[in-house]
């Protein structure tokens, strides 16, 4: 083959992209009903508008950032994530303003990009559909999240999923639990990937995250965050608990949890499932949590934030078999004969124009190859003009399903059909 997507990359063709529909418009629905209204924003950004809100220790900055140099020198980068380029339009469009109805809600999809080793699962251009709301600090906020989360896959017929919660607590929380980590690790220095060597100078946090397999048995016995909460970051956590009991959310508290990004605190959580779809193994379809410093870091003034993200590609493997959808046609135009050839252009049109998804043979098939493209087509009626047809002026109608034909008048065509839909 002389072309090739680039590595990475995938078609979504038709069939397979009506699920993405599918998915995307239960997103808005549901989405929608809690006030969070979709955005859209650049596919590429500044370098640094990743690099300040990822932080220089992720594994997204570090080794799987997609940034270039455009032909006016400027270092942009294709965005890995939805979070910056979404903090980034709230503070440069003042979406703090006082004419703007706090909290700011707003939703996105669309592709991200990371140059990491392409594998099952894994992809340099994959999708991803995510929520953030700007401006209030309150738990009862948190909790909407959670639950929109919840009812997004739900909707989707994702039953049994496992809520894991856990809290970074307040920045005198995380500073604490930052010296602890460091106390715990330093005598483990040597034994540490590299990378975590890194960490454990940039963000002792990270290494709770870490990937190596010994760095993970270090980490079994690191300090837990819960231990080195204030009272206020406590409270705030027994009080979300206690919302989520009240709504009956199931959740367990993972105190090993972190988030990969560097301004999260308080509240974070993940939705994890176990399924076929991935040999068994318990895997996270969402995660999010708040990021209170994150518009700051940005540029913006001090504004509360949370949100989460999901990836449409893992959520689509989970979904599959969940999934029935058509793209079924109501009519199939069949033709016989010249003048039929002729006329169809324009009943084709007008039955179009009323609404019908229609189509009709372009390749002069004979009568019995075009009844079985109706077929194939799953069409609902066929509707067949042949000269006896043109000359009385009707059209026959057949529902493919049952078999049962009617004449109707060729003038009223449209009508007739909605007349039989509606018998
Ligand atoms: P991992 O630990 O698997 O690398 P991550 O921490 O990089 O995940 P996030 O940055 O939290 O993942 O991204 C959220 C979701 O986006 C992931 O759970 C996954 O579904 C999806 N995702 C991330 N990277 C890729 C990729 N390269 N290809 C496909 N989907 C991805
Ligand atoms: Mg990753």
């Amino acid at each position: 083959m002389r072309y090739q997507k680039p590595k990475g990359t995938m078609d979504i063709l038709p069939g397979e992209s009506s699920k993405w529909q599918y998915v995307e418009d239960v997103a808005k629905n549901v989405f929608n009903r809690y006030r969070f209204f979709e955005i859209r924003t650049p596919i590429f950004e500044s370098y640094e508008v990743f690099e300040r809100s990822s932080g220089d220790t992720s594994d997204i900055v570090s080794k799987e950032m997609y940034d270039f140099k455009d032909k006016g020198d400027r270092h942009l980068a294709l965005r890995p994530e939805g979070t910056a380029g979404v903090v980034r339009a709230y503070v440069e469009n003042k979406l703090y303003g006082p004419e703007h109805i706090k909290p700011y809600k707003v939703w996105y999809k669309g592709p991200m990009f990371r140059y990491e080793r392409p594998q099952s699962g894994r992809q340099r251009q994959f999708h991803q559909i995510g929520v953030e709301a700007f401006g209030s600090n309150s738990p009862e906020l948190d909790v909407e999240i959670i639950t929109m989360g919840l009812e997004f896959l739900n909707e989707l017929g994702i039953k049994n999923l496992k809520v894991a919660i856990n809290t970074l607590g307040d920045p005198e929380s995380r500073e604490n639990y930052h010296r602890a980590l460091v106390d715990y690790f330093t005598p483990f220095k040597e034994q540490l990937s590299d990378d975590s060597k890194v960490r454990l100078d940039k963000n002792p946090l990270r290494i709770l995250d870490s990937k190596d397999k010994n760095d993970q048995k270090i980490v079994e016995n690191a300090p837990s965050i819960l231990d080195y909460l204030n009272e206020e970051s406590k409270d705030r956590f027994e009080y979300l608990k206690t919302l989520l009991d009240d709504l009956n959310i199931n959740y367990v508290v993972d105190s090993t949890m972190v988030r990969g990004l560097d301004y999260y605190n308080h509240t974070i959580f993940e939705f994890m499932v176990t399924d076929p779809a991935f040999n068994n193994k318990e895997i996270t379809v969402l995660a999010g949590g708040r990021y209170n410093g994150l518009v700051e870091e940005l540029g913006g003034p001090e504004t509360p934030g949370i949100g989460f993200g999901l990836g449409v590609e893992r959520l689509l493997l989970l979904l599959n078999d969940k999934l029935n959808l058509t793209t079924d046609l109501n009519i199939y135009l069949v033709t016989i004969g010249e003048k039929a050839e002729k006329a169809s252009v324009k009943i084709l049109s007008s039955l179009r124009k009323a609404g019908f998804s229609a189509d009709k043979d372009y390749l002069q098939r004979k009568t019995k190859a075009q009844f079985k493209t109706a077929n194939n087509l799953n069409a609902k009626y066929s509707v067949t003009i042949g000269d006896h047809e043109l000359e009385n002026d009707t059209a026959n109608v057949k529902n493919m399903a049952t078999g049962d034909e009617h004449a109707v008048s060729l003038e009223n065509l449209s009508d007739e059909l909605k007349r039989i839909e509606d018998k």
